[in-house]
């Protein structure tokens, strides 16, 4: 059953100023109306901005536990709801319903995680270096922020921003992807539910470059938080950088697994199956590549493939499917250009390379779990983001070598390495190059207390989740009281 979404402005669901809507539909079925969105464009984004900035004056004096209250009793909400809306989510993005479960529980964790700052938002303390006179910093908000947000987390990445940013007393413009309005929209009725103020939050669906483009360039927008593509990051660091606005950036990676020849194999085998084909292959933090130490490169490949053949594709609202389709037909055909980039380069195609046709298929865009082995590092296989279900295996004959090959792409979001030798794992955590490193685990898996982000072409040095997200949302201030009665004065040599 379809359903008619609004934006929502200044406390009220209205439709586009120019009545114009766009359909999302089920990437497991086409024949599956998800809803009719507003296809927005300039003019709600001005009055979109116009109400954040009217609602910021009053809510950044709303004292921060109070403003917290509201973001806990929405985190109570979305697990009120958790099952219908992983149910829609999966309808409306594809990835399997354990998934989705996880993707709004990541969302409550994150409000109850968010709601906690409120009493804490710690500032800094110091003596001051003359007598009489006391220095501390604090937190202040710093305005009107523009979350821009891609549709593999529809629920999860937008808590990320919006939550932490509503307790620092920031209000908020959301704008999601044109593949996950509905989980977008659900999200903002239980902010609206919770009580947020009239204009402190406000939603808008539709294009990038028309609603996007507008939101991130408008004069009254302090901070644009983005997590998506590093093309369109780029785009926006230029509109940003000569506007001098605050830009948060999560953006691509090409993550890789190490397995050296004294790794658990079993494990290392279950973990790679889950870092790549889990949301089928369409996570910033996928396993893109398999780094194999030669001696035991030959059987872990063969177990991998005939792993990757069994697994079971179909649509994620069926218990036993464990990867769903691709989000959309453009992505499907990403998937496949790069299936045939590699059979050029030389690679080795050894499991899949195929969409999944066929009755209950038709309807879809499935993709079978795809393996090349013989990839060299710099194939395009090797280095380029592809967010599909498609791992590339290199073998590498030393451990220096496996971290060289490992850091040789222009990305660095998450990284794994799977070994029993210790003083292998510590000087890999050394040495990687990424924002995240995981010992005997999957490149997937983030929690959301500790700090989320990557280096190089993956952000701009910004980390999303645990108190770090704070710094984004946040300007410092520092206080200085003089109780001296007389002029003191700093920067002087008074010695
Ligand atoms: P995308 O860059 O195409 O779109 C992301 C968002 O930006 C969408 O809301 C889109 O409508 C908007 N947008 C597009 N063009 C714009 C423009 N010119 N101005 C302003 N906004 C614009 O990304 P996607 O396809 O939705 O998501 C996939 C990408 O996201 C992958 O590259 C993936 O690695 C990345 N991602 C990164 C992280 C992370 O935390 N590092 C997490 C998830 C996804």
């Amino acid at each position: 059953m379809s359903e008619t979404y609004h934006n929502f402005i200044d406390g009220k669901w209205v439709p586009a100023r120019s009545g114009k809507t766009f359909e999302n539909r089920n990437p497991a079925n086409q024949e599956d109306l998800v809803g009719l969105f507003p296809d927005s464009d300039e003019s709600d984004v001005n009055a979109a901005v116009a109400a954040a900035r009217r609602a910021y004056e009053s809510w950044r004096l709303v004292p921060a536990p109070r403003r917290a209250e509201i973001v806990r009793r929405a985190a109570t909400l979305l697990e009120e709801r958790k099952e219908d809306l992983a149910r829609l989510m999966t309808r409306e993005m594809g990835k399997v319903l354990a998934e989705t479960r996880g993707d709004v529980q990541e969302a409550i964790d994150c409000g109850y995680f968010a709601s906690g700052e409120g009493r804490r938002l710690y500032g800094d303390t110091a003596p001051s270096e003359m007598p009489n006179k006391v220095a501390y910093s604090v937190r202040m908000p710093v305005g009107v922020c523009a979350m821009i947000t891609p549709w593999n987390f529809p629920m999860a990445i937008p808590s990320w921003k919006i939550f932490p940013a509503l307790v620092c007393g920031n209000a908020v413009v959301f704008k999601p992807a044109t593949d996950t309005p509905a989980s977008a929209a659900k999200f903002v009725d239980v902010l609206a539910e919770a009580g947020i103020p009239d204009g402190v939050v406000n939603f808008l669906t539709g294009g990038g470059k028309s609603v996007g483009g507008p939101l991130a360039a408008h004069p009254d927008v302090r901070v644009v938080s983005f997590t998506g593509s590093s093309e369109v990051g780029r785009v926006l660091a230029r509109e940003c950088g000569t506007r001098l606005k605050r830009l948060s950036l999560e953006l691509g990676g090409k993550n890789a697994q190490i397995v050296m020849e004294d790794a658990n194999l079993d494990l290392a085998l279950e973990g790679v199956l889950w870092g790549a084909f889990g949301t089928t292959g369409q996570r910033c933090t996928a396993t893109s590549r398999l780094i194999l130490h030669r001696p035991i490169a030959g059987v872990f490949l063969e177990r991998l493939i005939e792993a990757a053949r069994a697994l079971k594709v179909g649509d994620g609202l069926n218990p036993s499917t464990q990867v769903g389709p691709l989000v959309n037909e453009g992505q499907r055909e990403t998937t496949a250009a790069y299936v045939e980039i590699g059979k050029k380069e030389g690679a080795e195609l050894v499991s899949g390379g195929e969409p999944v046709t066929g009755r209950g298929f038709d309807q879809g865009f499935f993709y079978r779990p795809t393996v090349f082995a013989k990839v060299r590092p710099n194939m395009r296989l090797a280095r380029e983001e592809i967010f599909g279900p498609v791992l590339s295996v290199l073998t590498v004959d030393s451990f220096e070598e496996a971290i060289h090959v490992q850091n040789d792409t222009p990305y660095g979001l998450s990284s794994s390495i799977y070994t029993q030798d210790v003083n292998r794992a510590m000087r890999a955590i050394r040495d990687i190059e990424a924002g995240i490193t995981y010992v005997n685990g999957p490149t997937i898996g983030a929690e959301v207390h500790m700090p989320f982000g990557g280096v190089k072409d993956t952000g701009n040095g910004h980390r999303e989740a645990s108190h770090t997200v704070l710094d984004v949302f946040t300007e410092w201030k520092t206080v200085y009281i003089d109780y001296s009665g007389k002029l003191q004065r700093a920067q002087i040599d008074n010695h």
